[in-house]
């Protein structure tokens, strides 16, 4: 494995670097936007702002086409930008899923006129993007979802309901699989039944409901739709063809573990100057300094990990079982260093934001509950194992 760069990725890394240091101080500077009195409200404007300053430096859609403001950067130049953002602790970006998932699929599935219609909005963060696949009975297993889509006309009827939709009460656009042949569940064939639909989300006939989740925040969402009739030049790619966009989707949000390494080690150096700041006499516990030790010793076996895959995917071989290896340490670490952060502070651990006593305005308690959904998203933690065991350790079925 050869961890040096090349002369591009270099020039791309200082490119980076350079930009950042001029744009970010001046932005962090710049405080909070908007003066709601909604916290989620202001992260958005917040994320939309920095979005916006990403792509006047053409720094937001980096895997994007040049004509597109992007630059088609490399594998590794993906892993040099989310460890870059990582180590500048850079804000969230506004539209994620645009960025990342919905607009590559736009730009590859997508007609001249629905490119021009809906990725300028992507780009400079005026429209939000969310992504409509998990339903009731449909999370693991995608394939069996039933929200169906009737043509009628110039028109795809859609009735069905879908269930964990991040943002989508603050979605303009999003991207939905649908059911468009019913006889494919019938038939045993129910990959081949799906469209990719584009929704606005303000036509009448849907209903959104935020889902207060278990940190009292409210991402996501249920969405119902109940005979909402959406123009049928809103299809993305063939009719019954939604399975190969999808697949095309969810191997973007595959891409781009790299930098969780650099943030999982920054969260820990974070913990541990808290730590001594707040609840030293815990430094000096035999049993959590092992525990430190133990989550370091991990974190630099993932960066190594995530370096294998990268290596092994510029030699063009298949970067297997890296991935899912590398997703399974991802979730772990994530819950170790968050159930580890509440007991180092001690007492101090547990409470919650708005307290007089809290520390980092309660960020340690939120983490120990928000990070329970490593090891859901992006494919829970059960179907990543069945995965490795199927394929990689190659175990027997029962
Ligand atoms: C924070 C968050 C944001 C999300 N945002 C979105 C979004 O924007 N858009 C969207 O479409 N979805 C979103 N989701 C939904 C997410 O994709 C699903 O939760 C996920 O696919 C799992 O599906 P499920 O919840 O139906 O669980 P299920 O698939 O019902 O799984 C339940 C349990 O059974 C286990 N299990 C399932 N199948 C097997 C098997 N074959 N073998 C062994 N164990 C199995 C699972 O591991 C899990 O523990 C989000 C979820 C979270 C937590």
């Amino acid at each position: 494995m050869d961890f040096a760069l090349t002369e591009e990725d270099e020039a791309f890394r200082d490119e980076l670097r350079a930009w950042l240091d001029e744009n970010l101080p001046e932005f962090n500077a710049a405080g909070e936007i908007g003066d709601e009195n909604n916290p989620d409200r202001r992260t958005m404007l917040r994320r939309q702002a920095w979005q916006r300053r990403l792509h006047e430096g053409r720094w937001a859609a980096i895997n994007w086409p040049k004509s597109w403001g992007g630059r088609e950067a490399t594998v590794s130049q993906n892993a040099i930008y989310a460890e870059e953002m990582a180590k500048a602790k850079t804000p969230g970006i506004y539209n994620t899923n645009g960025l990342w998932q919905i607009g590559p699929m736009i730009l590859r599935w997508g007609t001249e006129d629905q490119q021009q219609h809906w990725l300028p909005g992507i780009l400079d963060a005026s429209e939000h993007w969310c992504q409509g696949f998990t339903e009731p009975e449909a999370g693991s297993d995608l394939g069996n979802l039933r929200t169906m889509a009737v043509r009628h006309g110039d028109v795809y009827v859609v009735t069905g309901r879908k269930i964990w939709i991040s943002t989508a009460h603050l979605a303009k656009w999003g991207l939905f699989l649908v059911r468009t042949d019913p006889t494919s569940l019938e038939r045993g064939a129910k990959h081949d039944g799906i469209s990719a639909l584009i929704v606005d989300m303000e036509l009448p006939g849907i209903e959104v409901q935020v889902i207060r989740d278990i940190t009292g925040g409210e991402l996501f969402c249920e969405v119902t739709f109940d005979g909402a009739r959406v123009p049928a030049e809103y299809l993305l790619g063939q009719e019954n063809q939604g399975w190969q966009v999808a697949m095309g989707t969810l191997g973007h949000e595959r891409v781009g573990t790299a930098g969780m390494s650099v943030s999982m080690r920054i969260e820990l150096d974070n913990l541990i100057a808290t730590t001594r700041h707040h609840n030293p006499a815990a430094l000096e516990d035999p049993g959590l300094r092992e525990r430190v030790a133990r989550v370091w010793t991990q974190l630099e076996l993932t960066r190594l990990l995530n370096a294998r895959a990268l290596s092994k995917i510029l030699k063009g071989q298949p970067n297997w079982p890296e991935v899912p290896l590398a997703k399974l340490q991802w979730s772990y670490l994530s819950q170790t260093i968050a159930e580890l952060g509440v007991d180092m502070l001690g007492p101090l651990g547990p409470l919650a934001k708005g307290g007089p006593d809290t520390v980092d305005k309660g960020h340690w308690a939120h983490n120990y509950v928000w990070q329970r959904f490593t090891s859901i998203g992006a494919g829970t933690t059960e179907v990543q194992k069945n995965i490795i065991a199927d394929r990689a350790i190659k175990m027997p079925r029962r």
